[in-house]
């Protein structure tokens, strides 16, 4: 079965072509970040006028390079949510009404499970059951995956995400949009434990996150700081180490909580944050010593794109699921409301 994928929930207009046997034939991302660099942040209504602008050459553009046609597509899958209804609302348009003008089915997918199975995309493929850790720009979630379509929610952020704390300690540092890796890369000069930032939420049992206070923690440290060293450059750099590694290690602490609690050994980690080299260190070294592994996507596919969207899609549209002529976008969907993928 052959899967056209769109997504448009935010800033990244993605499109492919996933065959379920010859796997990935064709993925492209369009980045909206010159657009709204200048604001500091997403502008919904850009957004959606660029999807529209965006899509359809997108999807020309994409078919081509998979050496498909129309004819050679057997079901269509867009983001239906979460995330900016205007934008998801674009890409859910345009992949219903291509869906109902080639006559196959189509279906809306949970953007974080998009995510979620993303790293099966890669080889090797995680076996089932795995515990996810979820960590993008809207989202910090722990889940225990017992096959796909299965999830329940572990912990999550009750606040800011870990991304957004990235993108707001980025600004706080005087980085461009978006902060995540500037932030990253900055931290690369900065001296380990110049600087101690707390690690929110570890010193009690739980899985759940809160990253609001690292970006406190960070501009009353700027403030103090950048006032009386002479080196601020250097003094930028560390404050960014320091703030780079709480949050990796809150992060790897809850990680091994959570595949302990679960009873599992095998840990995916997917969504913008998980193309961090240090995360990915961390979380490497903490797994190998329980003699697990973890699993990410390509670099490519940790932030939004719609190879993972087409991916979700064929899994859904392979069991059987599609949707009837209606469609919706859910600014809000809370992943573990999903319907399995097979009955028992
Ligand atoms: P959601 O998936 O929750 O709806 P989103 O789609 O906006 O949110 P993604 O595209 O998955 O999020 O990821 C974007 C986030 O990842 C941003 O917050 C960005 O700063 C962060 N990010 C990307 N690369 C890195 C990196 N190397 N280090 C830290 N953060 C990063
Ligand atoms: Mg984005
Ligand atoms: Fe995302």
């Amino acid at each position: 079965m052959r899967v056209l994928g769109i997504e448009t929930s935010c800033d990244e207009t993605g499109v492919a072509v996933f065959d379920g046997a010859a796997g990935l034939l064709a993925h492209t991302v369009h980045s909206q970040v010159d657009l709204h660099a200048a604001y500091g942040g997403v502008v919904p209504e850009l957004a959606s006028r660029d999807h529209i602008r965006r899509l359809t050459p997108l999807i020309r553009l994409v078919m081509a390079e998979a050496g498909t046609t129309a004819a050679d597509i057997d079901g269509v899958a867009y983001t239906a949510g979460p995330g900016l209804v205007g934008a998801l609302l674009v890409g859910a348009g345009l992949g219903r009404s291509l869906a109902w003008g080639w006559g196959v089915p189509a279906i809306g997918v949970h953007h974080m499970e998009g995510h979620l199975l993303a790293p099966l995309l890669e080889e090797p493929a995680p076996a089932f059951p795995f515990v996810a850790l979820l960590v993008s720009g809207g989202h910090t979630q722990l889940v225990e995956v017992a096959a796909a379509g299965r999830y329940r929610l572990l912990g999550e952020s009750v606040d800011d995400a870990a991304g957004e704390a990235f993108d707001k300690t980025a600004k706080i540092l005087d980085l461009p949009y978006p902060g995540g890796p500037a932030l990253a890369k900055l931290a690369e000069q900065g001296e380990p434990g110049r600087y101690v930032f707390p690690r929110p939420m570890t010193d009690r049992p739980g899985l759940d996150f809160s990253f609001s206070g690292l970006k406190t923690f960070a501009l009353n440290t700027v403030r103090e700081e950048l006032a009386h060293r002479s080196d601020t450059e250097q003094a930028r750099a560390d404050i960014a180490r320091a703030f780079e590694d709480a949050v990796v290690e809150t992060l790897v602490i809850k990680c091994r909580r959570a595949v302990e609690a679960a009873g599992v050994d095998r840990l995916v980690l997917a969504g913008g944050v998980s193309a961090n080299r240090r995360l990915r260190e961390r979380v490497d070294a903490m797994m190998a010593q329980r003699s697990g592994r973890a699993f990410y996507p390509r670099l490519a596919l940790c932030t939004d794109n719609g190879a993972m969207i087409a991916f979700a899609g064929h899994q859904r549209l392979a069991a059987g699921q599609s949707e009837a002529l209606a469609f919706t976008a859910m600014p809000r969907w809370p992943l573990d409301a999903l319907p399995e993928l097979w009955d028992e």
